[in-house]
């Protein structure tokens, strides 16, 4: 029997533009060409460059990276006419956020679908070379990939004269070494050119001083992925989905307490209740067993309950709700965890995964970690949880990259909903001095707790 939620709005089976993100229908481009893939290519390419980036301004599409910049906006930056230096495209492939796996099953699963996203994108900036920077962990997803290069080169579809087009295109992988920060564009140039990952301060963009310091732009696997379909069934489609400056279908990723764990694409907007209940099958130990859930990957800031009864994911709401729809990677939390040991895990993380080039980042991350874990262990005072508030500000907006965000967005997000459990946990200063010369008063303390 259908539950009310199960009657809401769901992405219709036509709608849907990964059609094997489970594999069942096969990922070789003899596969792929039956799901219409490279099926008016040259067509397509043939309406120009400008018609090309108009109709992806129409669609709204924005970039499924995590930042959400629009995709056809960021097209129109690179140089209309090539000059001494060669324009690239660099795909983004490597899908490092905790909670997110999206990429990776589009690289296996549907390959054609960003070799020839690859091809026109290519195209609409002027590029003939492509690289596409994978992370290292995906060994197999790369191999799979250029299988797929392979296939499209032996086809002819890329490669000189790229489906008859008249345009040249090559496609190289370039596996990274598994550092998080290669995942933010400019570190990821860095990289690619053979340098260590750290950002660069920009601008210069990208898009005028890219690789090698040439004209590059730089997008996410899933952008360019759903570029071919939206340029085969029209703008006005993909706009028609979701809702005005937030549309299309999106692969949402989710993990952590739920009963099936999964990704789905679905319609942009889709309700996260919606989403968790009906394709992650409920939380753990049911709905009302919810702590909070992040709702796009770590770096995003956590939402509390009340608000995932009723929020919708989409960018622009969940900014609202002082949270981001990031990479869309849904991390359930339950009752059953220690919501501050769950934060002082993610802090570790980015403790780690700082690239080190700026103070507060370098420096506030390892704090923001310790921090949170004396919290965890209730050895931390009042006085530690405010310095923890005040390093989370004097890191965001402070850096050279959006990692310092990153790393102090859901330290926020915890003490701005969390905040009275925390205290719970706290100890006032002198109470701290007899906590640490006698254990035994602390554990005294704990049980009145
Ligand atoms: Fe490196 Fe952090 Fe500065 Fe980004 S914010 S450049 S990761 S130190």
């Amino acid at each position: 029997m259908k539950t009310k939620l199960m009657e809401q709005i769901m992405l219709k089976e036509e709608d849907k533009i990964f059609k094997n993100l489970y594999n069942n229908l096969g990922w070789t481009l003899e596969e792929s060409l039956k799901r219409s893939d490279w099926s008016n290519t040259k067509d397509i390419i043939s309406k120009g460059r400008e018609w090309i980036i108009n109709e992806i301004k129409t669609s709204e599409l924005r970039g499924r990276g995590g930042a959400g910049f629009p995709t056809g906006v960021k097209w129109s930056f690179a140089p209309k006419k090539v000059g001494s230096r060669p324009h690239y495209l660099v795909i983004n492939a490597d899908e490092s956020e905790p909670g997110t796996c999206k990429d990776r099953d589009i690289m296996r699963f549907e390959p054609q679908k960003l070799i020839e996203g690859c091809l026109i994108t290519s195209f609409a900036v002027n590029a003939h070379t492509c690289y596409i920077y994978i992370r290292g962990e995906y060994f197999n997803e790369g191999r799979r990939l250029q299988k797929a290069i392979d296939e499209a080169y032996e086809k002819k579809f890329i490669g000189k004269n790229a489906c008859n087009s008249g345009w040249d295109l090559d496609i190289h992988i370039h596996f990274g070494a598994g550092a998080y920060i290669c995942g933010e564009e400019t570190a990821l140039l860095e990289s690619l050119e053979g340098n260590k990952g750290q950002p660069r301060l920009k601008p210069p963009f990208p898009a005028l001083v890219g690789l090698y310091g040439c004209p590059t732009i730089v997008n996410n696997v899933e952008t360019i992925a759903v570029v071919p379909t939206i340029l085969r069934k029209g703008a006005k489609w993909f706009a028609s989905i979701g809702r005005p400056k937030n549309t299309g279908t999106k692969i949402f990723c989710i993990s952590g307490n739920v009963n099936n764990p999964c990704n789905v694409e679905e319609e942009m907007g889709i309700s996260l209740k919606e989403l968790v209940e009906k394709h992650a099958g409920g939380v753990t130990g049911g709905w009302k067993n919810l702590q909070a859930i992040i709702p796009g990957g770590s770096s995003m800031p956590l939402i509390p309950k009340e608000t995932c009864e009723t929020i919708k994911m989409d960018f622009d709401s969940l900014i609202a709700a002082k949270s981001g729809l990031g990479t869309a990677g849904v991390v359930v939390i339950n009752k059953d965890q220690d919501i501050v040991k769950c934060m002082a895990r993610i802090a570790k993380f980015y403790k780690h995964e700082s690239c080190g080039q700026c103070t507060p980042c370098r420096e506030g991350s390892g704090w923001m970690w310790r921090i949170l874990e004396r919290t965890a262990k209730g050895e931390a005072t009042f006085k530690d949880i405010d310095l923890l508030s005040d390093v989370t500000k004097q890191i965001e907006g402070h850096t050279i990259c959006a990692f310092g965000e990153g790393s102090a967005w859901p330290v926020q997000g915890l003490l701005r909903h969390f905040r009275k459990e925390i205290d719970k946990r706290c100890f006032s200063e002198p109470l701290i001095k007899k906590k640490r010369d006698i254990p035994y008063l602390v554990d005294q303390h704990l049980l009145e707790k």
